[in-house]
């Protein structure tokens, strides 16, 4: 059985509540962590509290970032365990697994080069006075993030505000803890102080809620489904704390008559079908010029057709979805579609050898969506790809403009001209020109528009999101 990480020590819940750990492949309990509740993340906070009035907060930036990059080193010194961890935690193939903690270290050696990069500036003012601007740790920063891309996500939303100099309180997903407490056990080996750190695990409803609406905190970072984003944004502003909310996203593929459909087809399959569709910049629509529409569905569906699924040994395209709540949902898409007439253009293939009781789903790819349907406007979270034909330029941006979220966008097109109206066009926080990658890139600042949210991470943009500034004012005669 697991426990939680706060102020250095480690603690079950106080009334000894836990949460079993699945494994998504079999449906199987193979652990337990901590139902944490109000008491942890109490204690918590107040632990994080106490590192920024003591050694944590007296840290030079050089030093956090050489913590930083230890820890970042540290994850590779363990990069298959961690995999085999994450893998079994998620249930994704291992190959995506061992790119998820390739990326959680990616992220503390990003921030660890960043750290003492990030300075102040000085403002030209009225004769007879100095004024410079300080940028400072915001102090306690609340992290709840989801169950999709655990140790991926929790690099992205602590490593930049340790960068800055602030103590973090984490919740992780109560379905994906083991990455995160895995971490902070190997965040003491590389010195970081008792405080810096604090995992409560536990409910979103009791922890998470908790943690947002805590009087202590200074900054929430909430990565997941809509619903909670805007009540954590509630609870935060409450106590006029400032929030960035990572939420969902239907993003298009938006592929022109002139693009190179050989390089396309396959991205754009991949771009469905990572992590079983269970990514928040998911390409989860595929719009076709009509002109080339019935040859490139049918491209692509070739290669849809040999997507198979299969437990994170196998190590196929696709792994089972989280649980069974997650599977019911995306099922329940499928049918509708289905009973709909929706046309099927390909499915691919759960391996017969996968284990029973896993939350497996045939990954399919409707054709002709209708613009109004569920398929077209709301977040499926599954392997589940939608096409709809499209007459020319303004067509496509109205067609890609017309759900209520904006995460990511892709433009498929060789006309120069083209590729950057249309990037201007789109209301997205990112925007790729004949390639994709969802998740997009450490360096690359990435964020919602419309109900994908607000604010922004990765990238240099995130350290400005968990700082802020002082304006000192000096008369010096
Ligand atoms: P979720 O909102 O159910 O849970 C996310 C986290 O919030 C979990 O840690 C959960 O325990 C916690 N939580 C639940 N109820 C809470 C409450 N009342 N108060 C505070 N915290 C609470 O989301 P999910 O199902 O885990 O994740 C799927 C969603 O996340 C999808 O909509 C997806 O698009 C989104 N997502 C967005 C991004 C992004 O960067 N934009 C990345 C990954 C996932």
């Amino acid at each position: 059985m697991k426990q939680m990480f706060i102020g250095g020590q480690w603690l079950s819940a106080q009334d000894g509540r836990t949460i079993a750990v699945i494994n998504p492949a079999d449906g199987q309990p193979f652990d337990e962590i901590p139902r944490g509740g109000a008491y942890e993340i109490d204690l918590a906070v107040r632990a994080a509290r106490a590192a920024l009035d003591a050694s944590w907060g007296q840290t030079t930036a050089t030093e956090r970032g050489r913590m930083l990059l230890r820890l970042a080193q540290t994850i590779q010194d363990h990069h298959e365990e961690l995999a085999l961890l994450e893998a079994r935690d998620t249930g994704k193939p291992m190959t995506a697994a061992r790119n998820d903690i390739t990326v959680m270290a990616r992220y503390f050696e990003f921030y660890a080069g960043a750290a003492d990069k990030l300075h102040g500036e000085v403002i030209p003012f009225v004769n007879g006075h100095h004024v410079c601007l300080l940028r400072e740790p915001l102090g306690v920063t609340a992290h709840i993030i989801p169950w999709n891309y655990p140790a991926q996500m929790m690099g992205r939303t602590i490593a930049p505000a340790l960068a800055a100099g602030n103590a973090v309180v984490l919740k992780p997903a109560e379905d994906t803890s083991l990455s995160a407490l895995r971490l902070a056990e190997l965040s003491v080996a590389v010195g970081f102080p008792n405080g810096a750190i604090n995992i409560v695990t536990g409910l979103g409803e009791e922890a998470g809620a908790v943690l947002a609406a805590h009087p202590g905190i200074d900054f929430v970072s909430f990565t997941g489904s809509n619903e909670v984003g805007t009540l954590v944004q509630q609870a935060a502003a409450k106590n006029a704390v400032k929030c960035v909310l990572e939420l969902g996203g239907k993003s298009p593929q938006i592929v022109f008559e002139d693009a190179d459909l050989e390089r396309a087809a396959p991205i754009i399959v991949r771009g469905i079908i990572q992590n079983a569709g269970q990514t928040c910049t998911a390409g989860s629509r595929l719009l076709v010029q009509a002109s080339i529409y019935e040859r490139f569905v049918a491209q692509v569906a070739q290669i849809f057709e040999r997507v198979r699924v299969g437990s994170p040994e196998m190590d196929r395209d696709c792994g089972p979805l989280m649980n069974p709540t997650q599977l019911a949902r995306v099922n329940r898409y499928i049918d509708s579609a289905k009973a709909s007439g929706i046309p099927v253009m390909a499915q691919g293939q759960i391996d017969p050898e996968v284990p029973a009781g896993g939350y497996f789903v045939t990954p399919t790819f409707f054709g002709s969506v209708p613009r109004d349907s569920a398929l077209a406007l709301e977040e499926v979270f599954g392997p589940v790809l939608a096409a709809f034909p499209f007459t020319d330029e303004s067509d496509a941006i109205a067609l890609a403009n017309g759900t209520p979220y904006g995460l990511l966008t892709a433009v498929w097109t060789e006309n120069g001209g083209r590729q950057t109206r249309v990037a201007k066009a789109v209301r997205a926080g990112q925007v790729f020109i004949n390639s994709y990658g969802a998740g997009g890139g450490v360096e690359l600042p990435f964020g919602g528009t419309k109900r994908s949210g607000h604010g922004r991470e990765k990238g240099f943009l995130a350290l400005e999101e968990m700082t802020t500034t002082k304006t000192i004012i000096q008369f010096h005669g």
